[in-house]
């Protein structure tokens, strides 16, 4: 066995047995950890260190052949507890630590998602505007599909590679091709009656914003954005399409909680071109 000590940033937290809590943290150097806090519960040993989103400095016990490691003591450094009292701001961050907790693995550097993760909780929190919560989620699932090798094709269409220009006022992205045709090849599709695809029709101004996400940190990226609160939904719906589409684990469920922010009735469009 062996004690070390690291920052880890509560993902998910729950009770286990009567007294005691199982956390999962994303840490930098080890990716995502589980860990018992034994008697968490009834004494308040660890403080607010095992709410969700806190960060912390850890002292565990690695047993060796085990994934569940033992907290020892926990110093909070940031409690995101401005999160936690906003319905928004919690609605957003709670979908992020979802999305983390499923697309980090045990025992991997995660030094980027860390980096990520940590910034945009502290975006969240810091801002006064709920205008930007959105493409706050955005620009992180931009930065998640191109780490997982399906980064949106956003400069130039797909088949005749014409460039992004400020003439597309929309483009119909593909989902199953990670990218987006513009209006001549898409007649060509028609012509030729291609098979049904899931497609999304975005404002170049969501875009624009997308793509400035794949450039800049996560706090650069928000700060002058194009699109509006609908061209962010509408980004934010194929972004999660291109999740669910393209990344194992993503299958299956929605993430519940990001669905008070895209709450218009929306399905997606589906048909030959
Ligand atoms: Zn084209």
């Amino acid at each position: 066995m062996e004690t070390t000590k690291l920052t880890a940033i509560i993902l998910k937290s729950t009770p286990y047995e009567e007294r005691h809590r199982i956390v999962n943290a994303l840490t930098e150097d080890y990716g995502k950890v589980s860990a018992l806090a034994r008697n968490a519960i009834q004494s308040r040993r660890f403080g607010g260190t095992l709410e969700i989103f806190s960060a912390s400095e850890w002292l565990v016990t690695i047993k060796p052949h085990s994934e569940l490691w033992t907290l020892n003591e926990a110093h909070v450094k940031r409690s995101f507890e401005g999160i936690r009292k906003d319905f928004e701001k919690l609605s957003v961050a709670s979908a992020l630590s979802e999305i983390a907790l499923r697309i980090s693995q045990p025992g991997e550097n995660s030094s980027d998602l860390f980096k990520l993760h940590s910034n945009a909780l502290a975006i969240i929190e810091e801002t006064s505007s709920s205008q930007v919560l959105l493409p706050i989620f955005n620009a992180y699932l931009v930065k998640i599909l191109h780490w997982s090798g399906t980064q949106p094709l956003l400069q130039a269409c797909l088949l005749c590679k014409t460039s992004l220009n400020s003439e597309m006022k929309t483009i119909r992205s593909i989902v199953s091709e990670a990218g987006w045709l513009c209006q001549n090849c898409l007649k060509d599709r028609a012509v030729s009656g291609s098979k049904p695809e899931e497609f999304f029709d975005l404002k170049l101004e969501g875009v624009l914003d997308a793509f400035q996400a794949l450039q800049h940190p996560i706090r650069k990226a928000v700060e002058s954005l194009h699109g509006s609160a609908k061209d962010h939904q509408d980004l934010a719906r194929y972004l999660l399409a291109m999740l669910r589409y393209h990344v194992p684990g993503f299958d299956r469920s929605d993430l519940k909680s990001i669905r008070f922010f895209l709450k218009e009735n929306h399905t997606p469009h589906e048909g030959s071109f």
